[in-house]
């Protein structure tokens, strides 16, 4: 694809704004359809239905589920650009019923958000199709793999370390609320703790990676009773301690199996199982 194409865009939400008029930015001609009346961002053209925005070089679907999604994808659609997010298994059905039909199917995540949408910060991981002309659009597309599941598997991985770093943010503040100290007070402490945590994640990689869980850093055994700790102070304070209690028993049961003397990266056999 070396000349401008034209494009759609499936969903005015706050993603689908963002990437319709990034598309206008890069100088494509821009369809949108929305299921109910929003306004089109500047220099996009409104599409009654979504067969009417079929007849683009590309359309770019960004709804809130595939299970919505679904229900609209026709086989006059040419190039699908999916930015909807959700499981490996919803992408690789996707792109089976694309290959059924007849359409190139390019799976992609948006590791941003809308504001960033258009600059080099919006990383864009995308497998399937390696037709990559639109994504560059929106940010950095980055590859992962021919297997069109292989975007969602990476989102909900990164994702997931996001909302557990969020969950112990927040589980923090609440611990150290609990004796007056604001987030104001404690946040710069946070990130700069993050920064060191960030540290230890190639050498646990490298021990998940050789199945090899000799430390001479720190035992599981005192990481047990470490977040032994955490739940009991959690309980002195009056919080809830869903999360510290969980990570107790996935780290404890680890313990049990004999990985006591390993470093925290043997609990990945617990994960596996
Ligand atoms: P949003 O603002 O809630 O927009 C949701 C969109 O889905 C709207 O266009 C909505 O149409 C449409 N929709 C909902 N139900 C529908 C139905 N039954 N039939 C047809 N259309 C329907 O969500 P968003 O933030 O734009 O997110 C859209 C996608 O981008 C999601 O998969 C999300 O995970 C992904 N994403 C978002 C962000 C972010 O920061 N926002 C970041 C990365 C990825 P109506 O306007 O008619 O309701």
């Amino acid at each position: 694809m070396g000349i401008k194409k034209t494009v759609s865009v499936l969903g005015l939400g706050r993603m689908g704004s963002a990437l319709a008029t990034a598309l206008v930015e890069e100088g494509f001609e821009v369809t949108v359809w929305n299921r109910t009346d929003k306004p089109a961002p500047v220099g996009t053209t409104k599409a009654a239905t979504p067969e009417e925005a079929f007849r683009s070089d590309v359309v770019v679907t960004c709804l809130s589920t595939y299970d919505v999604q679904k229900p609209l994808l026709t086989r006059d659609i040419k190039i699908l650009v999916n930015l909807t997010s959700g499981t490996p298994e919803e992408a690789r059905a996707t792109a089976r019923w694309a290959e059924d039909n007849g359409v190139e199917y390019v799976d992609g995540v948006i590791m941003a958000v809308p504001q960033q949408i258009g600059t080099a910060q919006a990383r864009i991981l995308f497998s399937g199709s390696e037709n990559h002309h639109v994504l560059r659009a929106f940010g950095e597309p980055v590859f992962v793999g021919e297997d069109a599941g292989l975007a969602a598997l990476y989102d909900l991985a990164l994702l997931g370390v996001m909302w557990s770093a969020f969950g112990g943010y927040l589980q923090a503040l609440a611990l150290v609320g609990s004796a007056g100290v604001t987030p104001r007070q404690f946040t710069p402490l946070i990130t700069d703790w993050l920064a060191v945590v960030t540290t230890l994640l190639p050498e646990m990689g490298e021990e998940v990676q050789s199945g090899s869980y000799e430390t001479d850093v720190s035992a599981l055994d005192i990481n047990v009773s470490g977040l032994r700790m955490l739940t009991d102070a959690g309980v002195e304070q009056g919080l809830d301690t869903t999360l510290p209690q969980a990570l107790h028993d996935l780290f404890e049961r680890a313990q049990r199996n004999g990985h006591g003397a390993h470093s925290i990266a043997s609990v990945i056999e617990e994960i596996r199982k």
